[in-house]
Protein backbone atom coordinates (compact mmCIF):
# COMPACT_ATOMS: atom_id res chain seq x y z
CA UNK A 1 0.00 0.00 0.00
CA UNK A 2 1.28 3.61 -0.51
CA UNK A 3 2.48 5.31 2.48
CA UNK A 4 -0.62 8.07 3.42
CA UNK A 5 2.31 10.78 3.83
CA UNK A 6 2.79 10.60 0.28
CA UNK A 7 -0.48 11.75 -0.81
CA UNK A 8 -1.69 15.44 -0.49
CA UNK A 9 -5.12 17.26 -1.52
CA UNK A 10 -4.94 20.75 -2.07
CA UNK A 11 -9.11 22.88 -2.14
CA UNK A 12 -8.72 25.87 -4.14
CA UNK A 13 -11.59 28.41 -4.22
CA UNK A 14 -12.06 31.65 -6.55
CA UNK A 15 -14.74 34.15 -7.52
CA UNK A 16 -14.29 37.75 -9.36
CA UNK A 17 -16.62 40.09 -10.75
CA UNK A 18 -18.61 40.27 -14.15
CA UNK A 19 -18.25 43.61 -15.48
CA UNK A 20 -19.04 45.13 -19.50
CA UNK A 21 -15.78 45.37 -21.42
CA UNK A 22 -13.79 42.46 -20.55
CA UNK A 23 -12.88 38.76 -22.24
CA UNK A 24 -14.37 36.23 -20.82
CA UNK A 25 -11.84 33.47 -20.44
CA UNK A 26 -12.80 30.31 -18.13
CA UNK A 27 -10.35 27.09 -17.93
CA UNK A 28 -7.97 28.94 -20.59
CA UNK A 29 -10.99 29.53 -23.20
CA UNK A 30 -11.95 32.40 -24.87
CA UNK A 31 -16.33 31.78 -24.06
CA UNK A 32 -18.94 34.77 -26.02
CA UNK A 33 -20.70 36.37 -23.87
CA UNK A 34 -21.57 40.36 -23.28
CA UNK A 35 -19.16 40.38 -20.16
CA UNK A 36 -15.96 39.16 -18.65
CA UNK A 37 -14.31 38.77 -15.00
CA UNK A 38 -12.24 41.90 -13.67
CA UNK A 39 -9.22 41.05 -12.30
CA UNK A 40 -5.28 41.98 -12.47
CA UNK A 41 -4.31 39.08 -14.57
CA UNK A 42 -7.51 37.74 -17.56
CA UNK A 43 -9.49 36.97 -14.62
CA UNK A 44 -9.76 32.90 -15.01
CA UNK A 45 -11.51 32.20 -11.88
CA UNK A 46 -11.21 28.39 -12.80
CA UNK A 47 -7.79 28.51 -13.17
CA UNK A 48 -7.01 30.41 -9.77
CA UNK A 49 -9.07 28.00 -7.94
CA UNK A 50 -6.80 25.28 -9.21
CA UNK A 51 -3.44 27.42 -8.93
CA UNK A 52 -4.47 27.69 -5.10
CA UNK A 53 -5.48 24.44 -4.65
CA UNK A 54 -2.31 23.21 -6.13
CA UNK A 55 0.12 25.66 -3.95
CA UNK A 56 -2.03 23.88 -1.13
CA UNK A 57 -1.09 20.42 -2.19
CA UNK A 58 2.21 21.10 -1.84
CA UNK A 59 2.02 23.83 1.22
CA UNK A 60 3.23 26.59 -0.43
CA UNK A 61 0.46 29.31 0.62
CA UNK A 62 -1.60 30.67 -1.93
CA UNK A 63 -1.58 32.42 -5.31
CA UNK A 64 -1.69 35.48 -3.76
CA UNK A 65 1.51 35.05 -2.75
CA UNK A 66 3.34 33.91 -5.76
CA UNK A 67 1.40 36.30 -8.04
CA UNK A 68 1.11 39.51 -6.35
CA UNK A 69 -2.01 41.36 -7.83
CA UNK A 70 0.28 44.47 -7.06
CA UNK A 71 2.84 43.35 -9.66
CA UNK A 72 2.85 44.29 -12.89
CA UNK A 73 4.39 41.56 -14.41
CA UNK A 74 1.11 39.95 -13.93
CA UNK A 75 -1.24 42.57 -15.60
CA UNK A 76 -3.20 40.86 -18.02
CA UNK A 77 -1.49 37.66 -17.53
CA UNK A 78 -2.84 34.53 -19.00
CA UNK A 79 -3.74 32.51 -16.28
CA UNK A 80 -2.90 29.43 -17.84
CA UNK A 81 0.74 30.39 -17.90
CA UNK A 82 0.49 31.10 -14.14
CA UNK A 83 -0.89 27.41 -13.79
CA UNK A 84 2.55 26.55 -16.02
CA UNK A 85 4.54 27.47 -13.27
CA UNK A 86 2.90 26.63 -10.21
CA UNK A 87 2.76 22.70 -11.86
CA UNK A 88 6.20 23.17 -12.66
CA UNK A 89 7.03 23.54 -8.69
CA UNK A 90 4.79 20.28 -8.05
CA UNK A 91 7.37 18.54 -10.37
CA UNK A 92 10.21 20.14 -8.43
CA UNK A 93 8.90 19.53 -5.12
CA UNK A 94 8.81 15.96 -6.21
CA UNK A 95 5.06 15.14 -6.38
CA UNK A 96 3.18 13.70 -9.80
CA UNK A 97 -0.73 14.99 -10.40
CA UNK A 98 -3.46 11.68 -9.88
CA UNK A 99 -6.53 13.84 -10.19
CA UNK A 100 -8.21 17.42 -10.61
CA UNK A 101 -11.77 17.84 -9.91
CA UNK A 102 -13.47 21.45 -10.15
CA UNK A 103 -16.70 23.24 -10.65
CA UNK A 104 -17.51 26.55 -12.11
CA UNK A 105 -20.58 28.23 -10.86
CA UNK A 106 -22.07 31.18 -12.88
CA UNK A 107 -25.50 31.45 -13.77
CA UNK A 108 -24.72 32.54 -17.51
CA UNK A 109 -23.27 31.49 -20.08
CA UNK A 110 -23.81 27.77 -20.53
CA UNK A 111 -20.67 26.56 -19.65
CA UNK A 112 -21.42 22.36 -20.96
CA UNK A 113 -20.14 23.43 -24.60
CA UNK A 114 -16.52 24.57 -23.43
CA UNK A 115 -15.97 21.84 -20.83
CA UNK A 116 -13.57 19.90 -23.35
CA UNK A 117 -11.89 23.13 -24.47
CA UNK A 118 -11.18 24.01 -21.12
CA UNK A 119 -9.20 20.54 -20.31
CA UNK A 120 -7.37 21.02 -23.34
CA UNK A 121 -6.74 24.75 -22.56
CA UNK A 122 -5.26 23.15 -18.78
CA UNK A 123 -3.48 20.49 -20.03
CA UNK A 124 -1.14 23.41 -21.75
CA UNK A 125 0.00 23.94 -18.39
CA UNK A 126 1.27 20.14 -17.63
CA UNK A 127 -2.07 18.56 -15.71
CA UNK A 128 -2.61 15.65 -18.14
CA UNK A 129 -6.64 16.14 -19.73
CA UNK A 130 -7.60 12.65 -18.40
CA UNK A 131 -6.92 13.28 -14.97
CA UNK A 132 -9.10 16.83 -15.20
CA UNK A 133 -12.70 16.58 -14.38
CA UNK A 134 -14.71 20.14 -14.83
CA UNK A 135 -18.18 20.43 -13.65
CA UNK A 136 -20.52 23.80 -14.46
CA UNK A 137 -23.76 24.58 -12.93
CA UNK A 138 -25.60 27.72 -11.85
CA UNK A 139 -26.47 28.77 -8.50
CA UNK A 140 -30.41 28.78 -8.93
CA UNK A 141 -30.86 32.40 -9.08
CA UNK A 142 -29.43 33.16 -6.00
CA UNK A 143 -26.65 35.59 -4.40
CA UNK A 144 -24.26 37.60 -6.41
CA UNK A 145 -23.91 34.46 -8.86
CA UNK A 146 -27.70 34.60 -9.00
CA UNK A 147 -27.77 38.15 -10.04
CA UNK A 148 -24.92 37.42 -12.94
CA UNK A 149 -22.63 39.82 -10.92
CA UNK A 150 -19.43 37.45 -10.73
CA UNK A 151 -19.31 34.24 -11.46
CA UNK A 152 -16.94 31.40 -8.89
CA UNK A 153 -15.28 28.28 -9.19
CA UNK A 154 -14.04 25.30 -6.39
CA UNK A 155 -11.06 22.95 -7.53
CA UNK A 156 -9.47 19.93 -5.78
CA UNK A 157 -6.34 18.37 -6.06
CA UNK A 158 -4.65 14.95 -5.34
CA UNK A 159 -0.85 14.65 -5.76
CA UNK A 160 1.54 11.60 -5.08
CA UNK A 161 4.89 12.05 -3.97
CA UNK A 162 6.84 10.54 -6.66
MG1 LIG B 1 -8.59 35.31 -8.85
Amino acid sequence: MENINDIRTGFGYDSHRLVEGRRLILGGVDIPFEKGLLGHSDGDVLCHAIIDSVIGAIGLGDIGRHFPDTDPEWEDAFSIELLKSVIELVRLRGFEFLWLDTTIVAEEPKLSPYIESMKEAISKSGIPSGLINIKAKTNEGMGFIGRGEGIAACAVCLLKKV
